[in-house]
């Protein structure tokens, strides 16, 4: 190990910072996130360090660096572009056995500064010890995506409870098993979701009767159109820690190979006809689980609560006093409209976007026909295949031009992504043509058009 990490507290610390320019404002402003009382002495000031000294953020010496300013300093940064003046630095603040960082010359540094991933008072730091900075960096981001952001939240919560956990439990194994409990389960799930309140009486509740058997809850998640890369991170968290998953046909293979390697897979169905369990089965079949004391994922396609019947599964979890969250996902709307290249709205084309169902209840449509012909208006239909010919003729036949710019997109964001372009009056030949099957999603309108020009992402496309 070239070097120890360590974290330096420097709250009211003076620390010197030599350099004027934009370098020594990073480093600024690290030192002052930090608490540090930060002297800078330049000869000149970038804008940003002005505002900083006008504001009395920082103490500025004008002028040139001297050995007697590291008087009562605690560490030293050099960041001029002078590299003799760096040297200078270097050679007072090593005399004096001061840290001292020359930015951009490891060779001249006795601390070097880490990627930082901040959930203050969570700090990860990472550093590849000078080698690379950028992939630093990268490792940095990958980190940014693995620790929830509230994470900091919860690292407070937990500092509060830790004289009474440390009261209640004898020994460092029992604390470390009630704590490990505490901090993977609804606790902390509470903390990412914003309800702090319920995440200290959860702590609490736990801490006065940690033998109890700790309730399940429900996960009701939107795993978007198909590509594993459009989950949000809420999503792959949960997914990864749920005991149970429920899953549909919309759900893509690849995504449903994210979810925790040892948890039980159960489908329930539905192709438009073709229901592996009844929607009030499921409804109860995810409460039943919930209060066995399991963490039971609900995984949808899309968004929960786009024509996703989420709103009917956690009334039923709610009925029943089941605990539960909503993770929103991508819905095929966007997910299909961006990876087809057709913006939904667009300033010349479309002001507002309508999305319906295509679903035919005793063979005709519900749907409020004026408000689908408003000009300057994308349509986007959902399970629209069965009813296309009779959608797009009726649409025609109340006043929509039969030249309206229409397309399918086919499997939208995976692999088998296909998009048929055509005009609404064309639609339901282009099915018939190409054999498009479900999932499938309908955009009519004129911004159909900008395909051909912002389409980027292009698996294998049939343009008709
Ligand atoms: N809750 C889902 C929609 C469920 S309804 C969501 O928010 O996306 C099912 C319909 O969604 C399908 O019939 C199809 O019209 C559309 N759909 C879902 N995923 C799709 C995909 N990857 N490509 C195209 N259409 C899709």
């Amino acid at each position: 190990m070239d070097f120890l990490p360590i974290f330096f507290d420097l709250k009211k610390r003076r620390c010197l910072v030599v350099g004027g320019g934009d370098v020594a404002l990073r480093k600024v402003r690290l030192l002052l996130r930090a608490g540090a009382t930060v002297e800078l002495v330049s000869l000149a000031l970038s804008d940003g360090l002005q505002v900083m000294a006008d504001q009395g953020d920082i103490i500025y010496h004008p002028g040139c660096f001297e050995s007697i300013m590291l008087e009562g300093v605690v560490l030293v940064i050099a960041a001029t572009d002078d590299e003799q003046v760096n040297r200078q630095v270097h050679a007072a603040a090593t005399a004096k056995q001061l840290p001292v960082n020359v930015v951009d010359c490891p060779a001249l540094c006795t601390f070097i500064f880490p990627s930082i991933i901040d959930r203050s008072p969570v700090v990860v730091a990472v550093s590849t010890g000078g080698a690379s900075p950028t992939l630093a960096r990268l490792m940095r981001a990958r980190l940014e995506t693995l620790i929830p952001a509230a994470y900091g939240k919860l690292a407070s919560l937990a500092e509060k409870f830790r004289e009474p956990v440390k009261k209640r439990f004898a020994t460092t194994h029992q604390r470390r098993l009630f704590w490990e409990g505490a901090l993977q389960g609804s606790v902390a799930e509470h903390v990412f979701a914003g309800q702090s309140q319920q995440a200290e009486q959860a702590l609490q509740q736990l801490l006065d009767a940690p033998e109890a058997p700790s309730e399940g809850e429900v996960y009701l998640i939107g795993a978007g159109p198909g590509d594993p890369d459009l989950l949000t991170f809420r999503a792959l968290r949960l997914m990864q820690q749920a005991d149970v998953v429920l899953y549909d046909r919309l759900v893509s293979p690849q995504v449903l190979d994210l979810v925790r390697r040892d948890a039980d897979l159960i489908y329930v169905g539905k192709a438009c006809a073709d229901h592996a369990m009844p929607q009030a089965e499921i409804n109860q079949t995810l409460a039943d689980l919930a209060k066995q004391g399991k963490r039971v994922c609900r995984l949808k396609g899309g968004d929960p609560f786009i024509f996703g019947r989420g709103g009917e599964e956690i009334e039923t979890l709610a009925e029943q006093g089941v605990t539960f969250q909503v993770v929103p996902g991508i819905t095929a709307a966007s997910g299909c409209a961006s990876y087809g290249g057709i913006p939904l709205t667009h300033r010349d084309y479309a002001q507002s976007v309508t999305f319906v169902t295509g679903h035919l209840k005793d063979g005709s449509f519900n749907v409020n026909w004026d408000g689908l012909l408003h000009p300057h208006q994308t349509l986007v239909i959902y399970m629209g295949l069965v009813g296309l010919p009779s959608l797009c003729e009726q649409l025609v036949a109340r006043g929509m031009k039969s030249s309206m710019p229409a397309a399918l997109v086919q499997q939208g964001t995976t692999p088998q992504q296909q998009v048929y372009i055509g005009t609404v009056e064309s639609l339901p030949e282009l099915v018939q043509k190409h054999n498009v099957k479900a999932p499938t999603l309908v955009i009519i309108g004129e911004v159909v058009q900008l395909h051909s020009k912002l389409a980027w992402f292009k698996p294998d496309q049939v343009v008709a």
